[in-house]
């Protein structure tokens, strides 16, 4: 791991957040993930540049060039001895006695490496159709994941793998992955304006389906038109490119997403347990 400056073991003593670090009071940073593969991260490019925007989204000096991210995140791969693994970076406000406004301090930088190890291949997703109620930022990758964790964890009791998120009937992406609807030979993936997190992996695919003249429309998927897709896919950092094999609407004892409207959802129960509700 890493920390301000000086590189620990992710879980000795070093390895420590300030009681006081504004994205552990507020959720007041950024973040990004990188895939390691054979020692190499992988479209590192793309990350700092995603970076940058989220940074300057949120009013926060970028502490580093990219020159100097790359050799901080390729010191800290060399330290950890792991080839395959995914690095976790984060820059807070850093700091400061806990007031909302911005303090006049330094940014605060953590990173963390963990080795890898791939899910038994080949498998398929379920996912769990829920509303989308994140903030109309979806665009920075915000530390602030509340909504994703409730999402994601309501997919779980629900026996599916991953979040689908529906924002006025249109599906904007996963909880932690971006997703793609294959239609007639046309890919259909939802545009990168603030509703959704650009992926890295989605501008990867989308570059893959140029390259191999498969015709692309950045427009977004209705739910109603859902059962039309005939292939459906979802993609990310660690997700890499998931093929999808059941989608689960709010069915049996959960009402349909239709149904509920601007409602929230009460009281429902999935397979692992009630749902999460506000
Ligand atoms: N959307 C959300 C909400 C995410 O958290 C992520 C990253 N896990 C993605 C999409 C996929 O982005 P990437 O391909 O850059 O990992």
């Amino acid at each position: 791991a890493y920390v301000n400056g000086v590189f620990v073991a992710a879980d000795a003593d070093g390895a420590v957040v300030p009681l006081e670090d504004r994205g552990h009071l507020f959720g007041d940073g950024v973040y990004e993930v990188v895939r390691v593969y054979g020692g190499r991260p992988f479209l590192l490019a793309w990350h700092l540049e995603r970076l940058a925007h989220s940074l300057a989204a949120i009013g926060l000096a970028n502490p580093h060039s990219d020159a100097e991210w790359t050799s901080l995140i390729e010191q800290a791969v060399a330290q950890s001895g792991a080839a395959e693994a995914t690095v976790y970076w984060q820059v807070t406000r850093g700091t400061a006695p806990r007031a909302h406004t911005f303090p006049d301090v330094q940014p605060a930088v953590t990173m963390v490496v963990r080795p890898w190890t791939a899910p038994p291949a080949p498998r398929a997703a379920t996912l769990l159709c829920l509303p989308d109620e994140r903030w109309a930022n979806a665009w920075v990758k915000s530390i602030n994941l509340l909504p994703n964790v409730i999402a994601k964890e309501n997919a779980r009791r629900a026996g599916a793998d991953e979040a689908l998120l529906v924002r006025s009937g249109a599906i904007t992406e996963g909880a932690a992955s971006n997703l793609f609807v294959v239609h007639q030979g046309v890919l259909y993936t939802h545009p990168a304006n603030r509703y959704i997190l650009a992926g890295i992996t989605r501008r990867f695919v989308l570059g893959l389906a140029h390259d191999l003249g498969i015709p692309v429309r950045e427009v977004a998927w209705p739910l109603a038109e859902l059962a039309a897709a005939d292939e459906v896919f979802l993609t990310g950092t660690t997700t890499e490119v998931l093929a999808v094999d059941r989608i689960l609407a709010y069915e049996a004892d959960l009402p349909s997403l239709h149904q509920l409207g601007e409602e929230r959802p009460r009281g429902l129960v999935g397979r692992d347990g009630p749902l999460v509700t506000l």
